[in-house]
């Protein structure tokens, strides 16, 4: 394959989503505190994007693209973020769709039976340590089944995180995250908004 060609095309796919991302409000811009404590300038919200199935549907076609050459059976999605655009993957690919969901503090996969030594990609809307990734990926992988691949819309892992790890995605954030007590936009005096509670 024409590796100047496929950066190319992948950079055409993550101007579009950048651009779906900024037309469906998912991403903001101001001063935000996210889940790990740290200020950022930028929050993303997938599931502002993902209500409209056409953007969905895109981003489902180009993910499903990248995931095919590993040929999996089965896809496999942490709920609720992952739900969606799994099962755009799934539709695209032809193949069956299930998701885990956590019980008492733990993944598990609920409402389905294990699929058993088959080959599943994990897919999710963001991922941000891998942590419930790894966590995901053992429940089919303790019952014999082969993780070929994994994708994510977006992937805002820090460096260094996960560094051996395969992860296929249509956007790599790199908006810089700042400890409170360094961070530019507190200097600023700009308000602080804690997402999951609405901005303004
Ligand atoms: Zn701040």
């Amino acid at each position: 394959m024409d590796t100047d060609r496929s950066n190319r095309d992948g950079d055409v796919v993550t101007a579009r989503i950048m651009e779906m991302m900024k037309e469906s409000g998912a991403h903001l811009e101001g001063h935000f505190k996210l889940t790990s404590g740290l200020h950022s300038g930028h929050y993303i919200q997938c599931a502002l994007m993902l209500r409209f199935p056409r953007f969905a549907a895109y981003a489902g076609e180009k993910l499903a693209e990248r995931l095919a050459p590993s040929k999996p059976e089965v896809i496999l999605s942490p709920a609720l973020g992952g739900l969606i655009i799994g099962h755009e993957v799934a539709r695209v690919l032809g193949i069956p769709f299930i998701f885990c969901e956590r019980q008492d503090g733990e993944m598990r996969l609920r409402r389905f039976p294990h699929p058993g030594k088959v080959r599943f990609a994990l897919v999710e809307d963001v991922v941000t340590t891998g942590k419930s990734s790894g966590e995901t990926a053992r429940i089919l992988t303790d019952g014999g089944a082969d993780w070929v691949s994994s994708g994510s819309i977006i992937d805002r892992r820090a460096e260094g995180v996960c560094e051996g790890w395969d992860l296929v995605s249509l956007w790599k954030l790199s908006f810089p995250l700042f400890e409170e007590k360094e961070c530019p936009l507190c200097k600023e005096g700009l308000p602080l908004v804690k997402p999951g509670s609405r901005p303004g």
